[in-house]
């Protein structure tokens, strides 16, 4: 017996329903907002994440599924969504159209994880891309994607925790005043840290190691370190917030795990989901398109983990949509009626009624057990007595109400009692 790979997940049949049911929310809630999506592959050239996502991140430096090909290239499957859209957007010239572009995915993303819940080495996310604005209204608008999509679930948390990590310029100050704080600490850290020391410093506040996160509980903010343009910047989208309804919390020690974010960054956690309740996370990337190779343009995203997502409205015991059944089960009440069936449920499809039939050869009796437990709304038998008279009965099975009517018609009633 081959087993599912570690951290990896099927979706069975009888759930599929509910992933379709948060795509549709989704991709609706998305098309509200004027944002296309765009769909670029599950694999990309190692160097793109390298240079995107940057190698001083768990994910680049720990995480990456990575292989040689049979061209002996480095492949790498995405890790995340975000760097493989800044490519599509420079390789097919996306900054020559009207600005700014927004651009929505869903995407399976691949993270070499040690399993636990809401951790996953295969999870798939919904992600936004606005690029070509420098506003603090892209921002906005991106955090309001994620908040609206939220309430039309029917959830009023996850909280939106928000903070500016400033640009290279605030970044020089700041991480001298980190470094000067962390002094001899760190040769207290773990080895990860040490290494962040020298090429990203800011990367050890976000180490979840206990005795790195104590040394750092009371390091400098990095809102305390803005230059005026990232410090007016972090005002206005929070007074944007503020006048259009969006709840939220200044907290300093958000600063995200990738490399590319600048200025503004902020996750929408959970609290109904234990450890990782982190279902949304994102920011400001004002230099990934130069750095993956582009001419400099300003953007803003996040990236939503949609099995924790399913979690929390499983947990809160939300609306996932309907179980999808076919509607009616025609049951041939022989083996010679079989054929007759068959043509029957086919016409029923062509009219656009989701009709099933019989393919084991069962006895009537059978055949109805079967429909009883799959939960067909209507049977209907066909036998010798019906295709005589060409008249078929549906029997509603809610409640065993039965409606006569002739085979040309059986999709339209339906339609009408649906
Ligand atoms: P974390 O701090 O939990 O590791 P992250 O910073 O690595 O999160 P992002 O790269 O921002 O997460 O990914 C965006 C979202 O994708 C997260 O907020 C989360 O909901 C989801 N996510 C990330 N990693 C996983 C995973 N291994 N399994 C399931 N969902 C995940
Ligand atoms: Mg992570």
């Amino acid at each position: 017996m081959i087993n599912i790979p570690k951290g990896t997940k099927d979706v069975l049949p009888e759930d599929a329903y509910k992933w379709h049911y948060l795509e549709k929310v989704i991709r609706k809630t998305a098309e509200d907002f004027g944002i296309r999506e765009i769909r670029t592959p599950t694999f990309e050239h190692t160097e793109l994440f390298l240079r995107g996502v940057g190698d001083t991140t768990d994910i680049v430096n720990k995480e990456m599924y990575t292989f040689l090909d049979k061209g002996e290239r480095s492949i790498t499957l995405k890790p995340e969504g975000t760097a493989g859209v800044a490519r599509a957007y420079i390789e097919n010239g996306l900054q020559e159209l009207p600005q700014p572009l927004k651009m929505y995915y869903l995407t399976p993303v691949f993270r070499y994880e040690r399993p636990q819940a809401g951790r996953l080495r295969e999870h798939h996310q919904f992600g936004i891309e606005i690029y070509g604005s420098p506003s603090p209204y892209a921002d906005a608008e991106v955090m309001l994607v994620a908040k609206t999509l939220f309430a039309r679930l029917g959830l009023t948390e996850p909280v939106l925790n928000i903070n500016s990590i400033g640009c290279p310029e605030c970044r020089k100050s700041y991480n001298a005043a980190l470094r000067s704080y962390l002094g001899d600490n760190i040769s207290k850290m773990c080895p990860s840290c040490r290494e962040r020391f020298d090429k990203n410093p800011l990367r050890i506040l976000d180490c979840k190691e206990a005795g790195c996160k104590e040394i750092t509980a009371a390091a400098p903010k990095t809102i305390d370190y803005l230059c005026d343009d990232c410090k007016t910047h972090f005002e206005e989208l929070q007074s944007i917030l503020t006048s259009s309804g969006v709840a939220f919390v200044v907290n300093p020690n958000i600063v995200r795990g990738l490399d590319y974010y600048t200025g503004t960054v902020f996750e929408f956690i959970s609290s109904a989901i234990g450890a990782q309740g982190t279902v949304c996370g994102g920011g400001r990337y004002n230099n990934l398109v130069s750095d993956v190779g582009g001419k400099s343009a300003p953007a803003v995203g996040f990236g939503m983990g949609l099995e924790r997502l399913l979690m929390i409205l499983e947990n809160l015991n939300l609306y996932l949509g309907e179980p999808e059944v076919p509607i009616i089960y025609l049951a041939p009440a022989s083996r010679d009626d079989a054929g007759f069936a068959f043509v029957v449920a086919n016409r029923l499809r062509e009219a656009g009624v989701s009709a099933d039939t019989d393919l084991l050869g069962r006895s009537l009796k059978s055949g109805m057990k079967y429909a009883d437990k799959r939960g067909y709304k209507y049977v209907a038998v066909i036998g010798s007595e019906e295709r005589e008279s060409g008249m078929v009965k549906l029997k509603r099975m809610s409640d065993g109400a039965v409606t006569e009517c002739g085979f040309d018609k059986i999709a339209e009633v339906l339609k009408c009692q649906k």
